[in-house]
């Protein structure tokens, strides 16, 4: 079997994003391979575990990626504050005598975005609406490489190593089957801190918060990496409450046109046609103003305009993610270009160091946090999604009552269409099937 076939087989997706199908994404002949290290969001450890314990792994699988691709250069970019990881990446490149190459970054945010990350290392401003494959590059995270170097050993996906942090007893990095509810990683982790709390998937920038209620069914996927658990009355938490009307009508109250927003905007810097000031002007005064609006579908929603750079603390970024929608819905479209856009003179002066971006969201208390490695969830139930990332659902190829193993396919993704196999994570029995697969652990008996 090729590579790009055990990649399929094995349910591999991007691993940091939005989980785009690894053996759609690689099928390509590019300049350059990027293997993103960067753990793009604050407070985050997954990456930085992977890179220090499986390096070697890493290394190996993405010199065997880019030479399949024909890439000319396999860069792995991280940051240059990462000393154990970097010295873990160097021994092996020495070791396995690899043409695999480091890129070493300051500690910006956000400095592993997919599209920043193409820019620092190649100088090349992906065209807005376009992809890394747009300017000869092709970007994985350094976890989906090496789940690719399980699927060469033919292992499935069927675990992600997640960070667990905030207001928890214990700060991790645990090691979690796909399916198993966020309650349980947190149980896992001696519970929090605090009574009242809210749980943000993810980074504190970009992560997607839910209740702690909601967390009980919520389950790891694919695509998960980190569980912050926070205060209900913290400050990301209340922010997460304001209504669109309150935006809008912040912004035709408030917004001073200062255009700090635009002049800090990482997607403006790189010289991308993105200027949420104006933005922000076109929603005050009317909800009719495509022309303007359209420059939101090109909107990373990183967060720096309304978390870091408004002194009025506005909010351009939901502002954009209200205008994506309808855009969407209307049929508007960024349509590629082939023109070359240049970053902005200043662009270097504006990064954002992590260290006061993590002050400015009051979050310095979870920066010391000292993590345990290595703990593994043994979960009595799993509910596992037939879609994970993007694409469309596998279709379930077990059925109620069917005892299965771990890493056995249990949902197949039809051939032609675009989405990614799924595996048990776990020995059990199916118990429910709907748009997840729910499957009971069989408890072994232990013979005396
Ligand atoms: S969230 Fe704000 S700063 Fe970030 S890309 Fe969008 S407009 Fe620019
Ligand atoms: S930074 Fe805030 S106040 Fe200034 S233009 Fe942007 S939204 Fe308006």
């Amino acid at each position: 079997m090729d590579l790009l076939n055990k990649i399929k087989e094995a349910g591999v997706i991007g691993a940091g994003g939005a989980g785009f199908p690894a053996h759609i994404k690689l099928n390509c002949k590019v300049e350059y391979f990027i293997i993103n290290g960067l753990e793009c969001e604050p407070l985050l450890q997954s990456d930085k575990y992977l890179m220090r314990n499986k390096s070697d792994e890493i290394v190996s699988t993405a010199e065997k990626i880019g030479n399949a691709i024909e890439a000319e250069h396999i860069v792995i970019g991280l940051k240059e504050e990462y000393y154990d990881e970097v010295l873990a990446l160097k021994e092996s490149i020495k070791k396995l005598n690899s043409k695999v190459e480091l890129h070493l970054s300051k500690t910006f945010y956000p400095a592993g975005d997919e599209q920043i990350l193409v820019y620092e290392i190649t100088g090349r401003t992906i065209p807005p609406g376009g992809i890394p494959l747009n300017v000869g590059a092709v970007v994985s995270n350094v976890g989906t490489v090496f789940n690719i170097f399980e699927a060469i050993q033919d292992k499935p996906v069927i675990y992600k190593f997640v960070t667990v942090i905030g207001e928890i007893a214990k700060p991790s990095i645990i090691k979690v089957p796909i399916g198993t509810s966020v309650e349980e990683c947190i149980e896992k982790c001696g519970g929090t801190n605090v009574e009242d709390y809210v749980v943000i998937m993810g980074g504190p920038m970009m992560g997607k918060l839910i209740s702690k209620e909601m967390a009980v069914d919520r389950v790891i996927t694919k695509t998960d990496g980190a569980i912050l658990v926070l205060p209900a009355d913290h400050y990301l938490a209340q922010k997460e409450k304001m209504t669109v009307q309150h935006m809008k009508n912040q912004a035709k109250s408030a917004c001073i046109q200062c255009h700090y927003c635009t002049d800090m905007c990482p997607r403006f810097l790189i010289g991308h046609p993105l200027h949420p000031h104006k933005i922000m002007r076109g929603i005050a005064l009317s909800e009719d103003n495509d022309e303007v609006f359209k420059e939101a579908l090109i909107c990373c929603e990183c967060g720096i305009c309304e978390l870091y750079a408004c002194p009025m603390g506005l909010s351009p970024k939901r502002i954009n993610v209200y205008l994506k929608g309808k855009l969407r819905q209307k049929g508007v479209k960024w349509n590629n270009t082939a023109d070359i856009f240049q970053g902005h003179v200043l662009r270097d002066y504006r990064k954002i160091p992590t260290g006061r971006l993590i002050s400015r969201l009051a979050l310095n208390k979870y920066m010391s946090q000292k993590f345990e490695e290595g703990q593994e969830i043994n979960p009595q139930k799993i509910s596992i999604p037939l879609r994970q990332g993007i694409g469309a659902p596998a279709d379930p190829i077990v059925k109620v009552g069917d005892k299965i193993e771990k890493g056995q396919m249990i949902a197949q993704i039809e051939e032609g269409k675009m989405g990614s196999n799924i595996h048990a994570s776990i020995n059990g029995e199916v118990v429910e099937i709907n748009q997840n697969i729910v499957i009971r652990a069989i408890q072994v008996e232990v013979i005396p």
